[in-house]
C-alpha cells in the first residue's frame, strides 16, 4: 500500500499536510529523519504510516502517559494494534503486553523513556522485529531546549548501543537551529534528512501593539468582539486576577484559571469555556496544555511571555478550526524587567541562563520588528523561503518609510569600533558621548564615534540599536550580558548597497529627527492647544499631557474617547476633561494621518467581523480604578502611609498605584518624592550601573533612598 491509500483507507484524509509524505518518504526509504513541525502540525500520522508500511513493531516514544493513551485508544479505534508501556501498567498488565509485543503482535508500541535502558532496548531488539524508532518530543533531548529530560540522555545512549540499530526518526514541535543540532549530536543520527515545515498558520493575523493603556485597549477590544471567544493570557496570577476582575467589571461572562486555584476551580473555568457558556478566559500559562477548543478567535498576551516558543504555541491556540482568528500581545519594554529578574534569581545554571536570555532577546526583536511578524517567526523556527502573511501588524501597516540610512551607519561605525566587547548600553553611551565611569575607564571616550549622537536621549540610542538588532542589521551574542557586533545584513549598508528603512509611526520613536517629528503640523497644533489650556489652568504645560502622549496623540490622530483612551498617558480623567478639544484638533489631520497608527488596523480588522455592541450590560464604565483613588488620596495631601491605612492596602501597593498614575501621565508634584539632591543622586546611580535592574542601582545609593524614590525619579526621566 503506498503512503497516500494508507492515509485515505486508515484515517480517511484525502490529502497530506505540508511536509507529511516527504517525511513519510524518508523513514520508509530507510532514513534517519529529523522532522520539525509544529503542534497540530500532524506528527503523529509521520510515523504511524510508516509504521503500517513497514513489516514488525514500530517503537515510538513519548514523555507524556496521558498522551500515550489517547494515540494508543485512536489507533485502536482505527483498527490498528498498538499498545503501551508505562507506569500506568500494573506488574501484570506490563508482563502481558511485553510478552504480545515479543509475539509481534503489535503494530505500533508506545514506551516512556524512563524505561528504556540499554538491557531493555537489548531486550526488545533480541526479541521483536523492529524497523523504527520514533522520538517524539525530541527537544527534550537538548539542553538548549526548554524542556531537557535526563531521561532521554540515557535513551539516546542506549540506542547507539543497539545492535543492528533501526532507523531512527525524531520528531518534536520547537527547535532552533542549536536545538535541531544537538538532537542530531545527541541521537547520533546517521546523516538524516531534515524537515522544518508547516509553522506559518495562514489564519492567523499576528499583532504587536505599543504604546497604549493596556485597561482601555482591552475595553475597546473586548466591546468589538462580543461575540467571540477568546483566551486572555497574563504572566502573572496576581495579574490574571486584576485583568479578570476588570473583565468581570465590565459585565462579561469571563473565567479565570491558574495555577494557585485549586484542580476543582480549574477544571471548571476549564469547562465553562470549552463549552462557550464563557467565551473569554483569563489565564497564566498554566492553561492551555492538552485544552483543544477549535473556535479561539483571539488570544491576547497582556505582557510579552519569555521566547518565542512559548509565545506562539500560546498564541496558536487561536483559530484550530482554520477560521480567521487574532494573535495580539501587548508589548512594553518595562514588562521585561520581570523576564530578567526571574532568569538572574532562576535556579538554572549560568549556560541555562544564558539560553534564557538569548531566548528573551529573540521574543523581544519580534515586538520590535518592521517585517512580517509570520516570516519572523517561522524564520525563527529554521523555516525558510515563507511569504509575507500581509495581515500582521508589520504587513499592514502603511505609515511613511524614513530613511534612517546615515543613522544607521553611525551605529554600525560605532559597533564596528567597539569589536564586539561591549553590550547595547555600553554603545549608546559612546555614541551619546557620556562621561559613564566604566566607559572613561574601558577607553572609550576615544573612539572617533563618541557623541556621534550627543543630540539624542541615550534611551532612544538604545532604542535604535535594539531596532537595528530586531531588524537584523546588529547581532548579539548568546548570554546573559550579551555583547553587540555588526551582523551580515550590515555589510550591505555599509557597502552602500542597502538603504535603511524605518517606519514612521514604528514602536521605536524617531531619534534624530525628532525636531522634525515636533514640527509635523498635527503635532503643532496640539501644542499650541496645550499652550493655551495651560494658561488657563495656570500649570505648566507638561502637567496636561507629556509631549511623548502629545506626540502619540498626534500619531493616533484618535476619533473617538475611545480611541484616545488607548494613548499612552491618557487616562479617564484626562479623557474626560480634554477629550473633546483634542478630537476637535486632530480631526482636519486625519485624513492623512490615521492610516499610520496599528490600534487602526485592529480595528479595521475587526469591523470586518461582526460588532454587537450593546449586547452586555456593561457596568459603570466611569467607575474610577482602584489605583486612581490612591492617587487621588495623595493628590489631595494624605501621606503614603495614611493612604496605607485608610485603604488597607500594603506600603507596595500604594506605591505602585501612585507610580502607574504618573506613568500614565496624570500630574505629580515630585517635590513630595523626592528632594533634588536625591534627584541627582539617582541621576548619578543610573548612569553608574547597568540600570536595567532596580536592584543595582538600590545597591549603588545610600540606604535611606527608597525604591519608590529611584522608581519615580525613572519615571520623571522618561516622561
Ligand atoms: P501533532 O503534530 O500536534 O502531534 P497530531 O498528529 O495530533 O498533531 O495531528 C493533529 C490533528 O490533525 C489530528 O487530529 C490528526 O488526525 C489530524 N491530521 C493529521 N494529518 C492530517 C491530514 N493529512 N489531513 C487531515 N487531518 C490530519
Ligand atoms: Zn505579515
Amino acid at each position: 500500500m503506498s503512503a497516500h491509500t494508507v492515509l485515505k483507507k486508515i484515517y480517511g484524509y484525502d490529502q497530506f499536510r505540508p511536509g507529511q509524505e516527504e517525511i513519510i518518504d524518508s523513514i520508509v526509504n530507510g532514513r534517519d529523519t529529523l522532522a520539525i513541525l509544529p503542534t497540530g502540525g500532524g506528527k503523529s500520522v509521520c510515523y504511524q504510516i510508516p509504521a503500517l508500511m513497514l513489516p514488525g513493531t514500530t517503537l515510538v516514544i513519548s514523555p507524556l502517559i496521558s498522551l500515550m493513551k489517547d494515540q494508543v485508544d485512536a489507533l485502536t479505534r482505527l483498527g490498528v494494534s498498538a499498545a503501551y508501556l508505562n507506569s500506568s501498567l500494573s506488574q501484570q498488565q506490563y508482563r502481558e503486553t511485553l510478552a504480545k509485543a515479543f509475539n509481534g503482535e503489535y503494530e505500533l508500541l508506545y514506551i516512556a523513556p524512563e524505561r528504556f535502558d540499554a538491557p531493555m532496548f537489548q531486550q526488545l531488539a533480541e526479541h521483536m522485529r523492529i524497523p523504527l524508532i520514533a522520538i517524539d518530543e525530541a527537544h527534550c533531548v537538548s539542553q538548549w531546549g526548554h524542556d531537557f529530560r535526563p531521561s532521554y540522555r540515557q535513551l539516546a545512549l542506549a540506542i547507539s548501543r543497539m545492535d543492528n540499530r533501526p532507523v531512527v526518526a525524531a520528531f518534536t514541535a520547537t527547535a532552533t537551529q542549536e536545538v535541531a543540532e544537538d538532537i542530531v549530536a545527541m541521537l547520533k543520527l546517521q546523516s538524516p534528512s531534515s524537515f522544518v515545515t508547516g509553522f506559518a498558520r495562514p489564519n492567523l493575523s499576528l499583532s504587536v501593539v505599543t504604546g497604549v493603556n493596556k485597561m482601555s485597549f482591552l475595553t475597546q477590544f473586548l466591546r468589538e468582539r462580543t461575540e467571540q471567544s477568546g483566551i486572555i493570557y497574563t504572566a502573572t496570577r496576581k495579574e490574571a486576577e486584576s485583568v479578570y476582575e476588570r473583565i468581570n467589571e465590565l459585565g462579561y461572562r469571563v473565567e479565570l484559571y491558574h495555577g494557585g486555584l485549586s484542580d476543582a476551580a480549574r477544571a471548571e473555568a476549564q469547562e465553562l469555556f470549552r463549552f462557550d457558556q464563557s467565551k473569554i478566559i483569563v489565564a497564566t500559562n498554566a492553561f492551555g496544555m492538552g485544552i483543544d477548543k477549535p473556535n479561539v478567535r483571539y488570544v491576547l498576551h497582556w505582557q510579552v511571555p519569555g521566547d518565542l516558543e512559548s509565545y506562539y504555541q500560546e498564541a496558536g491556540r487561536a483559530g484550530r478550526d482554520g477560521d480567521e482568528s487574532e494573535c495580539i500581545l501587548l508589548f512594553d519594554a518595562s514588562d521585561l524587567f520581570i523576564h530578567r529578574y526571574l532568569i538572574e534569581q532562576g535556579m538554572g545554571d549560568d549556560n541555562r541562563k544564558a539560553v534564557q536570555a538569548s531566548k528573551l532577546h529573540e521574543m523581544t526583536s519580534y515586538c520590535r520588528t518592521d517585517s512580517c511578524l509570520q516570516q519572523f517567526i517561522v524564520d525563527y523556527f529554521g523555516e525558510r523561503s515563507v511569504e509575507p502573511c500581509g495581515k500582521c501588524s508589520s504587513c499592514l501597516d502603511t505609515s511613511e518609510k524614513v530613511d534612517r540610512t546615515q543613522d544607521a551607519l553611525m551605529a554600525m561605525s560605532c559597533v564596528a569600533r567597539m569589536r564586539g566587547r561591549f553590550g547595547v548600553t555600553m554603545v549608546a553611551k559612546v555614541l551619546k558621548g557620556s562621561s559613564d565611569k566604566r566607559l572613561l575607564a574601558a577607553n572609550l571616550q576615544q573612539l572617533s564615534t563618541y557623541g556621534l549622537m550627543k543630540q539624542a536621549p541615550e534611551k532612544e540610542i538604545v532604542e535604535w540599536l535594539n531596532w537595528l538588532v530586531a531588524e537584523q542589521y546588529l547581532q548579539l551574542s548568546s548570554g546573559q550580558y550579551p555583547v553587540v557586533s555588526l551582523a551580515e545584513r550590515a555589510r550591505d549598508v555599509i557597502e552602500g548597497k542597502e538603504q535603511v528603512w524605518q517606519r514612521r509611526r514604528s514602536k521605536v520613536k524617531q531619534l534624530l529627527s525628532n525636531s522634525s517629528q515636533d514640527a509635523s503640523p498635527i503635532f503643532a497644533a496640539l501644542k499650541d492647544w496645550r499652550r493655551q489650556q495651560a494658561a488657563l489652568e495656570q500649570i505648566p504645560p507638561f502637567m496636561i499631557c507629556s509631549d511623548a502622549t502629545l506626540r502619540l496623540i498626534a500619531e493616533a490622530a484618535p476619533a473617538s474617547l475611545e480611541q484616545l483612551m488607548n494613548v499612552k498617558g491618557i487616562g479617564q480623567a484626562k479623557a474626560t476633561k480634554y477629550g473633546d478639544d483634542i478630537i476637535t484638533i486632530v480631526q482636519p489631520f486625519r485624513q492623512q494621518a490615521s492610516s499610520a497608527t496599528k490600534e487602526a488596523h485592529i480595528q479595521a480588522s475587526s469591523a470586518k467581523t461582526k460588532t454587537i455592541e450593546q449586547d452586555h450590560a456593561v457596568n459603570d464604565p466611569d467607575k474610577k480604578p482602584s489605583y486612581m483613588l490612591s492617587y487621588d488620596s495623595f493628590m489631595s495631601g494624605l501621606t503614603i502611609e495614611q493612604i496605607r491605612e485608610q485603604r488597607g492596602f500594603s506600603q507596595q501597593t500604594v506605591e505602585k498605584h501612585i507610580l502607574r498614575a504618573i506613568e500614565e501621565g496624570f500630574p505629580m508634584d515630585w517635590s513630595r518624592l523626592f528632594n533634588a539632591e536625591q534627584e541627582e543622586l539617582i541621576q548619578e546611580a543610573t548612569a553608574s550601573v547597568d540600570a536595567s535592574l532596580l536592584r543595582n542601582i538600590k545597591e549603588a545609593l545610600p540606604s535611606s533612598i527608597t525604591y519608590l524614590q529611584i522608581q519615580a525619579v525613572l519615571l520623571k526621566q522618561s516622561l
